[in-house]
C-alpha cells in the first residue's frame, strides 16, 4: 500500500524529533523539510532528505499528504497555521492554552472551504493530558482534576532567567511538590494553591563580576514567573551547565479523584516520564498525522483537536486487528 507522504514545516527541536519519529513508522515517508532560513544551513538527520525554502512550500501541494508544523507557539504558529492550512492537511502543537479557541477559529475558517483537515494543539499538554482530563471528568462526574508538571525544563522560565542582568546562562526546572502529590493520590481531594502544587529550581551561571545575591533577588521576585512559587537558585559553572543541564526532560501526571455510590474513593492517574520533551511531543504529532490523513480521505474537513479524533485512527493497525489485539 501507498505510504503517507509527510512534510515538516520549521526545523528546530520538534522538527528534528518529527524526522526521527517518521523513520520509526513504516507507513510514512518524509518528502522534505521546509525552513525560513537558508536551506543550506539546515542539516537533517538523514542527509538524503531535501530541505527547501518555506516560501516554496505551495509547489509541493500534490506531493505531500500531511504537513507537520513545528514552529513555535508564540510567534510562528499564529501566522503559519492559518496560512498553511489553506494548502495542506496539517498537524501542530500550538500550546498557548488561553488562545486555543481563537487559533482554532482562525485555522478552521481557512481549512474548511479548502477541504483540508487541521488537527491543532497536539502533543502531551495540550494533547494526551487533555484527553486524560476529559476521560477523568466524564467518568467521575463528582470529583476534582489535578495536573502536575515535571520534573521538567521550562523553556519560557529559562528564557526569563537568562534575561536577568548578570546572568550568563540558566535553566529552570518545575518540580511537583511530593506532599501535594501524595495527598491527591490518597483521594482526600485537597484544595491546593499554586504555591503548594509546584516548586521552581534555577541553575544559573553568573557573568563575571555579577553579584549573586542581587541576581537571586531579581529572579525570585520576578512577577508572574516566580512570585507565586517557592524558588531555589543554584549557582553553577558554565561547564556544569553544559554537562548536566543540556537535556530537555519533562513529564508529569493528570489525576482525577472522585467519589461514587455512597462515598467510595476512585482515583485515576496518567503519568509521563520523558527524557526528551521534543522527541516525545514529535511522536504524538506523527501518530496524529496518520489520523489527519484518514479524516481528510473521509471528507472530514476543518480544524479539529484531540477531542474530535477517534483513537483507532492513530494506529497503523486496522480496526479489525485492534479489536482482536487490544480490546
Ligand atoms: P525551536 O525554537 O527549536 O524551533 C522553533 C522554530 O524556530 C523552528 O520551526 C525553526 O523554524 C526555527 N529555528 C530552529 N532552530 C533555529 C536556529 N538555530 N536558528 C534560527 N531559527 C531556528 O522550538 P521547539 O521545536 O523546541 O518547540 C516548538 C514548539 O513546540 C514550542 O513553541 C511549543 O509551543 C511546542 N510544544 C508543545 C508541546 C505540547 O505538549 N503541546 C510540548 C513541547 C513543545 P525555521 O526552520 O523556519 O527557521
Amino acid at each position: 500500500t501507498k505510504k503517507i507522504r509527510i512534510g515538516i514545516a520549521g526545523y528546530g527541536n520538534l522538527g528534528r524529533g518529527v524526522e526521527s519519529a517518521i523513520y520509526q513508522n513504516g507507513d510514512m515517508e518524509l518528502v522534505g523539510a521546509f525552513t525560513r532560513r537558508n536551506p543550506e544551513d539546515v542539516n537533517l538527520l538523514n542527509e538524503s532528505v531535501p530541505v527547501y525554502a518555506l516560501a516554496r512550500v505551495e509547489d509541493f501541494k500534490e506531493e505531500i499528504d500531511v504537513l507537520i508544523l513545528c514552529g513555535g507557539s508564540k510567534n510562528d504558529l499564529p501566522e503559519q497555521g492559518p496560512m498553511l492550512a489553506k494548502h495542506f492537511t496539517t498537524i501542530d502543537s500550538f500550546d498557548t492554552h488561553a488562545d486555543i479557541p481563537k487559533y482554532f477559529d482562525a485555522v478552521d475558517q481557512v481549512a474548511k472551504p479548502n477541504e483540508k483537515t487541521a488537527i491543532i494543539s497536539v502533543g502531551w499538554d495540550p494533547g494526551l493530558f487533555s484527553m486524560n482530563r476529559l476521560f477523568g471528568e466524564s467518568v467521575l462526574a463528582d470529583g476534582t482534576t489535578y495536573t502536575f508538571w515535571g520534573k521538567g525544563l521550562s523553556q519560557g522560565h529559562s528564557d526569563a532567567v537568562r534575561r536577568v542582568p548578570g546572568v550568563k546562562g540558566a535553566v529552570q526546572y518545575t518540580i511537583p511538590n511530593p506532599e501535594a502529590v501524595e495527598q491527591v493520590r490518597s483521594g482526600s481531594l485537597p484544595e491546593l494553591t499554586t504555591r503548594e502544587q509546584h516548586t521552581r529550581e534555577c541553575y544559573v551561571v553568573l557573568e563575571e563580576g555579577a553579584d549573586a545575591k542581587e541576581v537571586e533577588q531579581a529572579i525570585v521576585t520576578m512577577p508572574n514567573y516566580f512570585t507565586n512559587h517557592d524558588t531555589t537558585v543554584h549557582f553553577i559553572s558554565e561547564e556544569e551547565l553544559k554537562r548536566d543541564h543540556a537535556a530537555m526532560p519533562h513529564g508529569g501526571f493528570v489525576i482525577r479523584s472522585g467519589k461514587t455510590g455512597d462515598g467510595n474513593n476512585q482515583v485515576i492517574e496518567y503519568a509521563l516520564k520523558l527524557e526528551s520533551n521534543p522527541e516525545f511531543t514529535a511522536s504524538v504529532l506523527v501518530a496524529y498525522a496518520r489520523a489527519a490523513y484518514r479524516l481528510n480521505q473521509n471528507g472530514d474537513y476543518g480544524a479539529k483537536t484531540v477531542f474530535d479524533v477517534a483513537p483507532g485512527l492513530l494506529s497503523p493497525k486496522s480496526a479489525a486487528t485492534l479489536r482482536k489485539e487490544l480490546l
